[in-house]
């Protein structure tokens, strides 16, 4: 057993690292919030020093990293910026991995290196207002299928950054009877510019820096080569992607529990009370020594769910595990530092505060931790199937 990073890593870790330290100052993100803006300027500096390349292969543009590299870039901006995290891993997971597992060479070829040098934006547009928990049997957008094009029509709901996206990853019944609900599911990269598209913004408390919207198809017209996979095939497509999405969710809200710790370390260090650093209270002790054995629980979850996935092996458990676990452990180190934190704890200026509606954010999104309990039930325990 070896839990040392390669030479290779540690030189990642700490370029991002330095990076984030040195554009992620704690003004920067508090006016990223404040303006509800996603944090354009980075997304070019993060391409020229090759980290949106992370994950892609070098045939495309990237640094042919995997999925540890992958792990290991996006806990390290979360640390310093769950907005920039989040905005990561929507065009890098959501659009990268969906283009790079089921894209033809010719979508791979025009898409990852965009996606790669920054040019491209990419959302995912799968949730609709039935529900997103059951999207099989809520799914109502159609796309009718003609000779040469999908005309598209329906709502989406809660798209993260798709007022920002170039494309939307658009999930559409292209068959209203077929004969399982995961059957005659269709994906389509959408261009966002199509007429007919009109995406409205939903204010919201949870990294208000990317912007959750609601997207609405109204006769979308999609060329058939932006076909995404095969037609009638996209469930099960998604579904090839989901160990990558939940270990990027535990990344990402490992790194987020990490930067809130860190943080209030510090501060207990340096906030006094009774004449004492309120860090030698020992409530506030056994506060921050559980969050630190907790994160490290985490982290070797996470380890060990992305080192079955970089070796071929099969990972559903434990990356829902690890995305379960990451998440519950990133709220409740966000709940306990609002607590250490007294008051300034939930005023704007302090990030911590902010960061408790992040944290519980991805406690529900973008699968539910009751989810991850009733696929561990089901798959991990053979249980019967609870839904
Ligand atoms: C800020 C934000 C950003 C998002 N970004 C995106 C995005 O970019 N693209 C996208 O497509 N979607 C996105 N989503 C949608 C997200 O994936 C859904 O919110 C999530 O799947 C939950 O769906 P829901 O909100 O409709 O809750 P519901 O499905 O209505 O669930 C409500 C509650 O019921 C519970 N529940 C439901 N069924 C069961 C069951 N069988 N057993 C136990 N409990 C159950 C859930 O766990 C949850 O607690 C985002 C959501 C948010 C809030």
């Amino acid at each position: 057993m070896n839990f040392e990073l390669s030479k290779q890593q540690k030189m990642i870790k700490s370029a991002i690292a330095e990076f984030i330290k040195k554009e992620c100052t704690p003004e920067y993100t508090l006016a990223l919030d404040k303006e509800k803006r996603f944090p354009e300027e980075l997304w070019q500096k993060l391409a020229e020093n090759g980290f949106l390349g992370i994950a892609i292969p070098e045939e495309y543009g990237g640094t042919g990293g995997d999925i540890l590299d992958y792990v290991l870039v996006i806990e390290e901006i979360c640390k310093g910026s769950i907005a920039v995290g989040f905005g990561f891993f929507l065009s890098i997971c959501f659009g990268g991995k969906s283009i790079g597992f089921y894209g033809t060479e010719k979508q791979k070829q025009e898409f990852l290196p965009k996606l790669a040098d920054g040019s491209l934006k990419f959302a995912l547009a799968l949730t609709e207002p039935g529900g997103g928990t059951d999207i099989l049997g809520s799914m109502q957008t159609i796309a009718e299928v003609t000779d040469d094009h999908y005309i598209i029509n329906g709502q989406k709901t809660f798209i993260s950054g798709a007022d920002v996206a170039d494309y939307f990853i658009t999930v559409a019944r292209t068959s209203d009877n077929p004969d399982k609900k995961s059957d005659g599911i269709t994906i389509m990269l959408v261009d966002a510019k199509t007429p007919g598209i009109k995406i409205q913004a939903i204010p919201k408390l949870a990294i208000p820096a990317v912007t959750a919207c609601e997207v609405f198809f109204n006769d979308v017209k999609t060329p058939k080569s932006n076909l995404l996979g095969k037609e009638g095939k996209g469930w099960h497509h998604l579904v090839s992607t989901l160990d990558n999405e939940r270990i990027g969710v535990a990344a990402m809200t490992i790194g987020l529990a990490q930067g809130i710790f860190d943080y209030v370390v510090q501060y207990a260090k340096d906030r006094q009370a009774f004449d004492k650093p309120i860090g030698q209270f020992q409530a506030i002790q056994h506060y921050l020594a559980k969050c630190a054995i907790k994160i490290e629980a985490a982290k070797g979850l996470l380890q060990k769910a992305a080192w079955l996935q970089s070796k071929g092996k099969r990972c559903d458990v434990e990356a829902t595990m690890a995305k379960y676990y990451a998440s519950s452990v990133s709220f409740e180190v966000a709940s306990k530092a609002v607590s250490i934190m007294g008051g300034y704890g939930v005023m704007e200026e302090y990030e911590v505060g902010r960061q408790l509606h992040a944290a519980k954010l991805f406690t529900l999104a973008p699968i539910s931790n009751e989810m991850c309990l009733n696929y561990i039930g089901m798959v991990g325990l053979g249980l019967p199937r609870s839904y």
